[in-house]
């Protein structure tokens, strides 16, 4: 049995110390199912006092960190930094790190490498555009992502990956994936895991959906029997990731 997962990822936001004050406090007065698994990303600068902060029960993580644990590399963070920091998860392959940073499958493999040899939990995330949708490739483009991770890793090393799946053409957009789509892609995925690496690991790895995810969705999907979660960005900077969180209670 997969613990069920959601993950807020809170991308560039917000913008003073104030509001993730706000966030964090929301958080810490709400009532959480207890089975379920609750992540939060804020921006680099604010997760050590995020972490100091935020109660116990829900865990912190980074958006991004460098294939490197330290030296010339101005502007990155590092995997051991994070460890160091308390830090357990990062979010690695995030569309927006792929198309706007310029990070191809082969980095986000290395990142994930990295992040895992340093000890931290990784939420690796992958996706379609609309054009590869439309185009009928959904499945190998996913693939393709994955290919090159499962190419460095062990199957021991799934332990600590929870995989995010994001169409493109989902985030920020309100176009949300309908729960069908949702599951055949996630089972398919779980198809390609059993041939890649085992059926071990294709059974016990968290497979998330993430995609303009929202209270009034999340029921629906998280039904699903291949849908282990959530990874959500903009409903998790107001009060209604709460009701996301416990969608499944
Ligand atoms: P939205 O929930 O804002 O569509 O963003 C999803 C996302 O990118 C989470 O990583």
């Amino acid at each position: 049995t997969r613990q069920f997962f959601v993950g807020g990822n809170f991308k560039l936001n917000p913008t003073s110390r104030e509001a993730k004050r706000e966030l964090v406090n929301i958080l810490n007065k709400a009532t959480l199912n207890p089975q379920t698994e609750v992540v939060i990303a804020p921006p680099a600068l604010y997760l050590i006092p995020v972490l100091e902060l935020l109660r116990k029960d829900i865990k912190v993580a980074a958006q991004n960190s460098h294939t490197k644990n330290s030296g010339a590399f101005t502007g990155e963070i590092s995997p051991v930094q994070l460890v160091d920091a308390g830090i357990p998860y990062v979010i690695l392959g995030h569309s927006e790190r792929r198309t706007l940073f310029g990070e191809t499958s082969v980095i986000v493999a290395q990142k994930t490498r990295a992040a895992l040899d340093a000890g931290l939990r990784v939420i690796l995330c992958v996706g379609e555009t609309l054009a590869e949708r439309e185009a009928g490739s959904t499945q190998k483009v996913v693939e393709e992502q994955l290919r090159a991770v499962v190419t460095l890793l062990s199957p021991g090393d799934w332990s600590r990956i929870v995989i995010a799946y994001e169409p493109v053409w989902a985030i920020g957009t309100g176009k949300v994936a309908t729960a069908a789509q949702a599951q055949e892609v996630h089972a398919d995925t779980r198809k390609y895991l059993t041939s890649a690496v085992s059926p071990e690991v294709a059974e016990s790895t968290r497979i998330i959906y993430g995609g303009s995810v929202t209270a009034a969705n999340s029921k629906e999907l998280a039904t699903q029997p291949d849908v282990d979660g959530f990874l959500v960005g903009g409903a998790s900077l107001k009060p209604e990731f709460v009701d996301i969180i416990n969608a499944t209670a």
